[in-house]
């Protein structure tokens, strides 16, 4: 455990000045090949598939703000979770939220499961469900939470102490809340993983994803994938997320204190159904949500009533960017079954819950007062 908290780590772990230099910015090392010190030595690098000192200063940062032993950077959220389910095998079973980012399901769906490995989506905010699915071939529960876009909670503790009574590993998305919100792995998780493309990196500049180990065996296993099958973060893209790292506290206090306010302004809205925020009392996980997040996050959806109306209200934004992900410094608006979850067919779309009408919303870090506004006129809009 580091004696330091967060913001303090968020501007330092990782990111100590460069001995050679002096220089306070980690320097971003675009070299593929590292000079050996003799036959079978080096000075810790031989080539940058297998380690950049860049990228290890990231996945230091990583670990530290996770609490965990080791962080592993990749090419994106899809390659971290690649790399996630790499070293199972066939014969294999996974459970997984049933309302998970819908480029898993497509992940799992369409390319995990011609090896072979059983995936089945259950209701993870039911702890029942949860026990139940659990076989004897169970190696792993990956859950998301709050999930996207209806910002369902899984309980993250309940969830991995049945896990573990029955030697089955945790391991959760939590791109959602970022690391300064959850901390899966306090909450008795094994595994974190993150798209860095999100609150991370902050800036919407960049794709990148993450896996953060608890045990000395993560680390084996995710640097050999990173070794092996090489979908590992550019040097550049490191440099930054570590940038991006560094105001995370504090983009995610604006973050924050907006969405709280535009879920209060919309709660009231009479055009607005379905409104799904998990800082609102009225949600139905409100205590969980208290009791397992560190701040409900500026992510929320609601239910606009039809595609035109969507069509609608996205067209007549103005400071709002109808635009996909989330997590970036700029409010955007999204239409889920169309973008999002576009991957997803209109059974297992109507199965998640998520309509025609249905809007998500990512609310950056602008002028609440000027958010609402916006709100307020493309509501009329429609
Ligand atoms: C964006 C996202 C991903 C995928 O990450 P990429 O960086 O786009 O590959 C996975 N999970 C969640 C919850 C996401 O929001």
């Amino acid at each position: 455990m580091s004696p330091y908290k967060y913001s303090t780590l968020a501007v330092h772990a990782g990111q100590h000045p460069d001995p050679q230099t002096g220089a306070v910015n980690v320097p971003v090392y675009l070299s593929s090949t590292f000079e050996l010190t003799g036959i079978g030595t080096d000075k810790g690098w031989d080539y940058s598939r297998a380690g950049n000192p860049t990228r290890d200063r990231l996945e230091t940062a990583l670990a530290a703000l996770e609490g965990g032993t080791s962080g592993h950077a990749f090419a994106s959220g899809m390659a971290a979770i690649s790399a996630l389910v790499a070293m199972l095998r066939a014969g294999d079973h996974v459970v997984c939220s049933h309302n998970v980012y819908a480029g898993t399901v497509r992940l799992f769906n369409q390319i995990v499961s011609h090896y072979g490995i059983d995936i089945e989506y259950v209701d993870t905010s039911n702890l029942d469900a949860v026990a139940a699915a659990i076989r004897p071939n169970t190696k792993l529960i990956h859950i998301e939470t709050p999930s996207n876009p209806l910002m369902v909670l899984s309980d993250i503790a309940a969830i991995s102490e049945i896990a573990h009574a029955k030697g089955v590993e945790v391991s959760v998305d939590n791109t959602f809340m970022s690391p300064v919100l959850q901390s899966p792995l306090a909450l008795g998780a094994d595994i974190v993983m993150h798209s860095t493309t999100k609150y991370l990196n902050g800036h919407s500049d960049g794709i990148g994803g993450a896996l953060i180990g608890s045990k000395p065996e993560h680390k084996e296993r995710f640097l050999l994938v990173q070794k092996a099958a090489g979908a590992i973060l550019s040097p550049f893209e490191c440099y930054l997320v570590l940038r991006g790292i560094k105001t995370m506290p504090l983009r995610i206090k604006q973050h924050e204190e907006n969405g709280r306010a535009v879920a209060e302004y919309l709660a009231a809205h009479p055009k607005v159904s379905r409104l799904a925020y998990p800082g609102l009392k009225s949600h139905q996980q409100y205590e969980l949500a208290v009791k397992q997040q560190k701040g409900f996050g500026s992510m929320l959806s609601f239910d606009i009533g039809t595609r035109e109306a969507a069509g609608r209200f996205l067209g007549a934004m103005k400071i709002f960017l109808n635009a996909e992900s989330l997590g970036g410094v700029e409010s955007l608006a999204s239409h889920s079954a169309t973008t999002t979850h576009a991957a997803l067919s209109d059974a297992e779309r109507e199965a998640a819950g998520i309509t025609q009408g249905t809007i998500r919303l990512s609310i950056g870090i602008e002028d609440k007062e000027d958010l609402i506004a916006d709100l307020e006129q493309a509501l009329a809009a429609v």
